[in-house]
């Protein structure tokens, strides 16, 4: 659709856990005069996000650590901003460290890591403690996620870089990795500007069929890892070739192994696509409904251990 159809997104901005806290952020804005409407409700979570007027905040009604300004809302300025105590991110772009739930101390992996949105926010909520290992294969955008890590002051981050797929699941690496966030490079269906916008349907078809394959491989070499209980997908598309036919794909394979958890179950309205059974187990997420860029999470968590690795 033209621009002026697009549906107006309000400003989210994530507190990062490491340089201070929800409260103390709520009341250092109070103090410069924003006025705190509190947690807004997750039924009418629409309407109350959109009527937020200039210089209102509230916060998201499922993630924690997200703060919802009004539309239009500029902050990158704010000092809260510069010392990295805020950080702007979209809403549904916060979603997979929270389904990942790492407690602190765990070992996790990012292994499509660059620039370091999710690997910042999963340092925060595991309160810099245990060990986030950032993979990426594109140095250049490794050395930003470093200066992202950096900027988060998070100590807990191991920045490498390394093609995923080069990491054998037996090797000692592997050893140890308990939780892995695959977010993969998708088509970017999702977001408002996209590589690929003026395809043909046949050359969009194909290129679909191309990214599929390679985030099922990306995927299941994830769930190859011995130590792994619990992997989250996501994608930024809103095409069902990398979302719904993907996990399920995968499931196929590994399912004596691995189910699927119910993605944030009481977000409701917002789930995979019909046609596919483990559907209500998925999260879609859509401008019109939810305020965010089109966005998909699944999580497979382990509910049977290998007996022998290397099979
Ligand atoms: N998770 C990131 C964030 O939230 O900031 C965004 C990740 S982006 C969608 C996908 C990334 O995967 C790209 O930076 C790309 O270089 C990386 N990538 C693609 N294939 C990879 C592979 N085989 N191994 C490691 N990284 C890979």
């Amino acid at each position: 659709g033209s621009r002026s159809n697009a549906q107006k997104i309000p400003r989210y901005m994530r507190v990062n856990l490491l340089k201070s806290s929800v409260q103390t952020v709520i009341e250092d804005l109070k103090e410069e005069g924003w006025d705190y409407i509190g947690k807004l409700s997750t039924d009418s979570f629409k309407d109350s996000a959109l009527a937020l007027s200039e210089g209102q905040f509230g916060l998201d009604p499922f993630l924690h650590d997200v703060l919802v300004f009004a539309v239009n809302t500029d902050l990158h300025v704010h000092p809260l901003t510069v010392s990295g105590v805020l950080v702007q991110q979209d809403r549904a772009s916060c979603v997979p460290a929270h389904v990942l739930a790492a407690p602190e101390g765990s070992v996790v992996l990012d292994c499509c890591a660059a620039p370091g949105n999710k690997t910042t926010h999963l340092a925060s909520l595991m309160g810099d403690k245990g060990q986030v290992i950032a993979l990426d294969r594109d140095q250049k955008r490794l050395s930003t996620l470093t200066e992202m890590v950096a900027r988060s002051g998070a100590t807990s981050v191991n920045p490498i870089h390394q093609d995923f797929l080069t990491v054998q699941p037996g090797s000692e690496d592997a050893k140890g990795i308990q939780m892995v966030l695959v977010d993969p490079s998708c088509s970017g269906s999702g977001m408002r500007q996209q590589i690929g916008d003026g395809d043909t349907d046949d050359a969009l078809r194909k290129r679909l069929q191309t990214l599929k394959r390679f985030q099922i491989s990306i995927l299941k070499h994830a769930l190859r890892f011995p130590d792994v209980q619990r992997v989250v997908y996501s994608t930024c598309s809103v095409h069902t070739e990398e979302n719904e036919e993907v996990v399920t794909e995968v499931m196929a394979h590994v399912s004596e192994y691995f189910q699927f958890e119910s993605v944030f179950p009481q977000w409701t309205g917002s789930r995979g696509l019909v046609g596919f059974p483990d559907s209500p187990c998925f999260l879609r997420l859509k401008p019109e409904t939810d305020l965010t860029q089109g966005f998909f999470v699944a999580c497979f968590q382990r509910v049977k251990r290998k007996q022998n690795p290397e099979a």
